[in-house]
């Protein structure tokens, strides 16, 4: 959210003004009597909130109470606001954009400059692509002192503002690699009254993977917003995506599971266009806890009609594989009853099979192949559904 963000921008020297975050109008209120003439801003992880009403000016405190009252609780893309930013209002001359990404495409670091920013950056991109000026940043030398100057030339930043565009430049680059981030965006960037150049907006998209060099990033996370079964499925220690369609998919291995995930959806074109419900990886350990916190997570989702459990057994043989199927199974008991699909092959085939056989579960379909296995789970969640 904005006001995390400008934490980390503060952390590293960005010119930032921090404010006050409220919860209810009451709090808004009182922080406008401390600031003065504020902003009131919705914090929710989603740009473009200044267009959907998210950001007002007050003049007064009970101005902050009453943009407060209508802005807490707003839905912005599917967001609800918990919170408000109570920022000092500033007098804005000219607004700019700024950012660092990852470039996955190029394998490298992307620089996006525009003195055109604001509100409006996405049009100015389509109407005028040349005003949005990119500049590939090379890895393994960064952005040092002339990298920073360079890109501040090309982006066209006023004379006044070089030396502090310069150094705002560099602190920027520092938060995108201290921080570990793969995102940092100020839009706008912006030229205040007397020449200053401040960050009045932020937006920073944080690597997971470095999460355990970076304790203080747990606290970012927004626990209320969060998938309530992407949630469940985090403390179980899955790899758990939450997908719209009906069909619950588990498999070991991510590539796997993603073309697990194709094939299903290809075969539900036959069905009424019925698509897989998620994206769960349980790896290499799949114990009867490991399969039946899976199915436990999968068997929750409302939307889930069927399951389709494809399984290659490599370290992993198939018999345990098998015994975590039937483990979990009876671990969850009654709860779990929408029909499942199982798809085995590789080590220890053979005796997998003949666990699950010998089981004879009345909710397990065997079936051999992949194509095979895939035109199942759509066929039965059609079939429930109808
Ligand atoms: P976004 O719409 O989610 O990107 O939210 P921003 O924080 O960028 O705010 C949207 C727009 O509101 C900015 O582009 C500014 O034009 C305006 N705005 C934000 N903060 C201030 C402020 O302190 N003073 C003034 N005058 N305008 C502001
Ligand atoms: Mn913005």
């Amino acid at each position: 959210m904005e006001y995390q963000a400008k934490e980390l921008f503060a952390k590293h020297d960005v010119p930032v003004t921090l404010g006050i975050v409220a919860t209810t109008p009451d709090e808004a209120k009182v922080a406008a009597e401390q600031l003065g003439v504020v902003v009131v801003k919705a914090q929710v992880k989603a740009g473009g909130r200044g267009k959907a009403g998210g950001v007002k000016l007050a003049k007064t405190p009970d101005e902050a109470f009453e943009h407060a009252s209508n802005i807490l609780g707003m839905d912005i893309k599917g967001l609800t606001v918990n919170r408000v930013l109570i920022a000092p209002a500033a007098s804005i001359v000219e607004e700019y954009y700024f950012s660092f990404l990852l470039d996955r495409a190029n394998r490298s670091y992307l620089c996006i400059a525009s003195v055109e920013g604001g509100v409006e950056i996405e049009e100015v991109a389509k109407t005028n692509p040349d005003a949005v000026r990119q500049t590939p940043i090379d890895a393994g030398t960064g952005v040092d002192e002339a990298k920073a100057r360079e890109i501040v030339a090309d982006a066209g930043f006023p004379e006044v503002l070089t030396e502090q565009a310069v150094q705002t430049v560099l602190a920027l680059w520092k938060v995108f690699v201290e921080e570990d981030a793969t995102l940092v965006e100020v839009n706008p960037l912006a030229r205040l009254e007397g020449d200053i150049l401040e960050a009045l907006d932020g937006k920073v998209s944080l690597d997971e993977n470095a999460e355990f060099r970076h304790e203080d990033h747990a606290a970012f996370e927004d626990k209320a917003a969060a998938d309530p079964l992407e949630a469940k499925a985090k403390a179980k220690g899955l790899n758990y995506v939450k997908l719209d369609g009906a069909v619950g998919i588990i498999g070991n291995g991510a590539g796997l599971v993603m073309s697990t995930l194709e094939v299903v959806a290809y075969a539900g074109e036959a069905h009424g266009g019925v698509k897989p419900a998620n994206f769960l990886d349980i790896g290499g350990g799949a114990s009867a806890q490991v399969m039946a916190d899976g199915l436990d997570v999968i068997l929750g989702d409302e939307q889930v009609r069927s399951v389709f459990v494809n399984v290659f057994g490599g370290i992993t043989s198939c018999d345990a594989v098998a015994n975590g199927i039937v483990g979990g199974l009876d671990l969850l008991g009654d709860t779990a009853s929408k029909p499942l699909v199982v798809r085995l092959d590789g080590n220890n085939v053979e005796e997998g099979r003949r666990i699950l056989n010998d089981r004879n579960h009345p909710l397990v379909t065997l079936v051999d192949t992949m194509a095979g296995a895939a035109d199942r789970p759509p066929a039965l969640a059609n079939i429930e559904g109808a």
